[in-house]
């Protein structure tokens, strides 16, 4: 498939089009890749643009894509909802409770649940938390880790090398303040985690992390690291906060925590939770959510938390991922295979690559070693991975543009789609390595 804007011509003209009156033609920074996609349906596994390119969808819209495109049950679910009341700014609707239920009788860390509109208000909200819980500032998150795109965790999201978003911090406009209340430390080393306590003694608010970072690929933590974080928060009284917004419902219904044995004290959700549909939430412990009771002192606001469609879409994937256990076996299976077909492709052709993730999530990373850390990742050659998500998108298989990120392993995709990806690997990777 070639890239020329002769291939494009209605993704062409509404780009040109979205260039006139959207800021840089998109609504969230990272939409733009150059070449003027313009997705008109979906099914399953695939996408089709609007200039007839079909494509074996991996990026799955950041993960949110979880069971797949048009997914039957969660439509229906939607479809229903349609109808009843949409909003009424008062009270709680069945569907409120019932997902909140839902969550807290799954997740090991949930006693109470809140719902939010997106992955950032979780996770800023579950900041907020720990900040009043304990009546401290500082905040610890992981070199490289991803939360959103508010104030708290707009520090150290990026490596030098991988300027996807420009900056680091990932924004301008943010005070001063802000950013140095939260402190970075490295993935899998406590040390650089007893560092901070030691030099801020008393005054560290809570810990912020994925427990698999998806946002650079997927660094596996060790037992030990997750344990000594839990150990570390309780002995010192900070909040321990799993943002499972990738993670969550993906690798097990119990959340990774749950494959982890590491009870968190409060977890944010998202993305794949309502299969696409918008929605956010934070849950944890009861002591600590009654801070955003009526008589607590949290501020929750939001005009569409906990709306219908979101409720319902949520409700809906949940209860197909209860009655489809297969789901997680054959999105591991699926994944397993990626990457160890990913891996024999590279050995055999002598390139530094190294197949990583977890479950159905996937990535190649361009470097010598297995990464174990941010620090390895930094090794990662970045221009390689373009290369590879350029020609793989190029052929059909679409994937996430950014060297450090992942790709994913749906409910829709078949062995088939992955010997396919596999098939197309093995020649993109040969051009590469002959190059
Ligand atoms: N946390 C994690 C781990 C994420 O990956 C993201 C989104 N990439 C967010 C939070 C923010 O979620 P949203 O985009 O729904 O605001």
């Amino acid at each position: 498939m070639e890239t020329s804007s002769d291939s494009y011509p209605r993704g062409t003209a509404l780009a040109a089009a979205a260039e006139r009156v959207i800021p840089g033609g998109v609504n969230s920074t990272t939409r733009y890749i150059g070449t003027p996609y313009a997705f008109g349906s979906g099914s399953g596994a695939y996408l089709d643009d609007l200039d007839g390119h079909r494509y074996l969808d991996y990026h799955a819209a950041f993960g949110a894509m979880l069971l797949g495109h048009n997914f039957d049950a969660v439509d229906e679910a939607v479809r229903e909802v349609i109808g009843g009341p949409v909003l009424s700014g008062l009270g709680v609707s069945e569907l409120e409770v019932a997902l909140a239920e839902k969550v807290t009788s799954l997740l090991p860390s949930a006693e109470t649940m809140l719902l939010t509109m997106s992955g950032s208000e979780a996770t800023a909200q579950a900041v907020r938390l720990a900040r009043a819980a304990t009546g401290r500032e500082l905040i610890i998150k992981f070199q490289g880790g991803f939360h959103g795109g508010h104030d708290a965790v707009a520090r150290n999201v990026i490596s030098p090398a991988d300027r996807a978003y420009g900056l680091d911090p990932l924004s301008k406009g943010i005070l001063p303040s802000a950013l140095d209340a939260t402190l970075i430390a490295e993935f899998n080393d406590l040390d650089s985690v007893r560092e901070l306590y030691d030099r801020h003694p008393g005054q560290i608010a809570g810990i912020i992390l994925e427990p698999i970072p998806h946002n650079v690929g997927a660094l596996l933590p060790t037992q030990e690291f997750a344990a000594g974080l839990r150990r570390l928060t309780t002995d010192n009284g900070s909040v321990l906060i799993f943002d499972e917004v990738i993670t969550g419902f993906r690798h097990d219904l119990g959340g990774y925590q749950k494959i982890l044995q590491v009870t968190p004290d409060v977890t944010t959700f998202g993305k794949g939770m309502a299969n696409g549909y918008p929605i956010g939430g934070v849950a944890g412990r009861r002591d600590l959510m009654e801070h955003f009771s009526r008589d607590g002192d949290v501020l929750v606001a939001g005009t569409f938390n906990g709306n219908p469609v979101g409720c319902a879409a949520a409700l809906a994937t949940i209860g197909y991922l209860e009655s489809h256990p297969d789901f997680y076996t054959r999105t591991h299976e699926l994944g397993e295979r990626l990457r160890s077909g990913l891996q024999k492709i590279a050995t055999e052709l002598g390139l530094p690559a190294h197949a990583a993730g977890f479950g159905g999530v996937f990535n190649l990373y361009f470097t010598a070693d297995a990464p174990a850390g941010y620090r390895d990742l930094l090794r990662n050659d970045n221009d390689a991975y373009r290369l590879f998500h350029r020609r793989m998108t190029d052929r059909g298989f679409l994937m996430l543009p950014l060297a450090l990120k992942r790709n994913h392993v749906s409910g829709s995709h078949t062995a088939d789609d992955v010997e396919q990806t596999l098939a197309a690997a093995e020649q993109v990777l040969g051009e590469i390595a002959t190059e």
